[in-house]
């Protein structure tokens, strides 16, 4: 039997969810909620029927180093605020304190994934079925992310951006001083 302050908690965190358009399935998943009521808040709030439609895979969300980057920072922020327990479970509260961190601390970048908490979501699912695990990079010690079904090397995001930048200062260096001769 569910109590009174279990009903309310299930239904403030399926608002702060439906606020944050999350897929309507997942929020039913992690509230109990039924879905028809689900589906009439969303319309309440947004003034719009909620997407429907396959969730993202991990391939999707990783379609260049640029994405790797973000992807990883998110998981980062993600394995901080959830804690061990994340690789076991998807703590629904801890998706969302760091996606909202990520917004925040990324709001300047405009195409960037996760795009939506929907996205943040099938991270911290990858993440507690381990098709998805957290790896430290042996040279420059940043946390990255390495999925099953990304066609990405396995490979550390940071140091490969460095590299890039490296070589692109390079030729700049040569391209300067060919323009002096
Ligand atoms: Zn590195």
């Amino acid at each position: 039997m569910t109590t009174m302050t279990e009903q309310h908690d299930r239904r403030s965190l399926a608002l702060e969810l439906i606020r944050r358009k999350l897929r309507t399935p997942i929020i039913h998943l992690h509230t109990q909620i039924p879905l028809a009521d689900i589906r009439d808040w969303y319309r309440e709030i947004h003034g719009r029927s909620p997407s429907s439609g396959l969730l993202p895979s991990m391939s999707t969300l990783l379609p260049n180093r640029n994405s790797h980057i973000y992807v990883s920072l998110f998981a980062a922020i993600y394995r901080r605020v959830g804690g061990k327990k994340v690789l076991q479970v998807i703590d629904i509260h801890a998706v969302m304190e760091a996606w909202d961190l990520f917004s925040t601390l990324t709001r300047h970048v405009r195409r960037k994934r996760p795009a939506d908490l929907t996205e943040a979501w099938v991270i911290a699912r990858a993440m507690r079925a381990k098709t998805a695990t957290m790896h430290r990079c042996s040279k420059c010690a940043s946390s990255y992310l390495v999925a099953g079904d990304s066609k990405l090397p396995p490979a550390c995001p940071i140091c490969f951006a460095v590299r890039q930048v490296g070589k692109s200062g390079r030729s700049n260096k040569v391209m300067k001083r060919s323009r002096l001769r």
